[in-house]
């Protein structure tokens, strides 16, 4: 999988099971590594299920990116849910608008290249 940028930081994306030195009552569907640059999300998990602890580590890495060092975990939950919902309700309109920004920004490039 290609990493994410988030921020100055890519993050490499990993499915795992997780279990690595954790007890059988710990439960734990993802986590980000700041420093390593690593997103982990277990890989027991339903496509959509896994795309909401993969929303829910992004939110982490943006608020990271933004100095923000201490997280709301209930609050990242009900964002990550309701964006993940969003996303699928509305991808077509949001791919529309990510082909204009496309568009848009090669635009700019290419003015900005002829004016040098
Ligand atoms: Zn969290």
């Amino acid at each position: 999988m290609k990493p994410v940028r988030i921020g100055a930081i890519h993050y490499h994306i990993e499915r795992d099971d997780m279990t690595l030195g954790r007890s059988e009552n710990q439960h734990l569907s993802g986590l980000i590594d700041y420093e390593r640059g690593q997103i982990c999300i277990a890989d027991c998990l339903s496509p959509s299920a896994a795309l909401v602890v993969f929303l829910h580590e992004v939110l982490h890495g943006v608020l990271y990116s933004a100095g923000i060092r201490e997280h709301d975990e209930t609050q990242l939950d009900v964002l990550s849910n309701g964006l993940s919902m969003f996303l699928q309700d509305n991808w077509q309109i949001i791919m529309g608008y990510l082909h204009e920004v496309e568009r848009h920004s090669r635009l700019s490039t290419a003015e900005a290249a002829e004016s040098l």
